[in-house]
């Protein structure tokens, strides 16, 4: 079978090297392309084909797939590319406007799109659990709390407010704690209470693989979609 040929933006990153490794070890893609702001160590940039500091829509003739973890701005330029160019899109970059983001929205009537603002197994599962109702019948008070390493750019964190919007449908506005500390690669609080007690969940990201662990089934599940928008709770 040919390999996906990958374009990788934001590849120096933090998460662009999880990415990157998660995906050498996977032998139906290749890496193709890496972008990133500024040109990085010798070590990076020998992880791809061709690496650029700038891109435009001409780097993408040759690319199968799109995926992206960078900045807001620089997520929206490749977005708006890869819809030109009818390229599948994966992004987890965070730290948007609701008017960025419905771009998204529109974009993904013309190409597939995967977004989520977490990429980790658990908190699929927790959202999943936070949908059950006995939690809105028993409990009138709740709130998230959320800690991250101090060189996270966007605070409330990504995954706070998708975890706020869940909540919200059924207990209106929910309040955000973010703490900002060290090195934790995040940590999600949420606090039920009622006059009487409270429930505790939590998710606990150990490091940085446990985002870019599930690529490459977002990768198969991706495969053969034409249009839509996806998210980890359509797999
Ligand atoms: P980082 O600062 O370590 O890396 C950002 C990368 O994007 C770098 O390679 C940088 O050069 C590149 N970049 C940024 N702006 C650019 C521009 N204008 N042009 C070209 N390249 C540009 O950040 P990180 O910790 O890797 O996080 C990246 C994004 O992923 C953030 O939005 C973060 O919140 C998000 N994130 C998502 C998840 C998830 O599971 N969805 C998990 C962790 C982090």
């Amino acid at each position: 079978m040919k390999r996906k040929r990958i374009a990788l933006i934001g590849a120096s990153g933090r998460m662009g090297q999880a990415i990157a490794s998660a995906l050498q070890k996977d032998k139906s893609v290749s890496l193709d392309l890496g972008f990133s702001k500024s040109r990085p160590s010798e070590k990076v940039v020998k992880q791809f084909f061709v690496y650029k500091t700038k891109f435009d829509l001409k780097d993408f003739n040759q690319i199968d797939l799109i995926i992206d973890f960078s900045s807001s701005s620089c997520s929206l330029k490749a977005l708006k590319l890869a819809t030109h160019a009818r390229i599948p899109f994966i992004s987890g970059t965070t730290g948007f406007s609701k008017k960025q983001f419905a771009y998204f929205e529109r974009a993904s009537k013309k190409i597939p799109i995967f977004y989520s603002s977490n990429f980790s197994f658990g908190i699929l599962v927790l959202r999943k659990i936070l949908s059950d109702p006995q939690l809105k019948k028993f409990f009138q008070r709740v709130e998230i709390e959320e800690t991250h390493h101090r060189l996270k750019k966007d605070r409330p964190s990504g995954t706070a407010k998708t975890l706020q919007k869940d909540l919200s449908l059924d207990f209106g506005p929910v309040r955000i704690h973010s703490i900002r500390k060290g090195v934790e690669p995040g940590h999600h609080r949420v606090l039920f209470k009622n006059n009487f007690e409270q429930i505790e969940l939590s998710h606990k990201a150990f490091s940085r693989e446990v985002f870019s662990n599930s690529i490459s089934l977002i990768l198969n599940f991706m495969a053969g979609k034409r249009i839509g928008f996806f998210d980890m709770m359509s797999l």
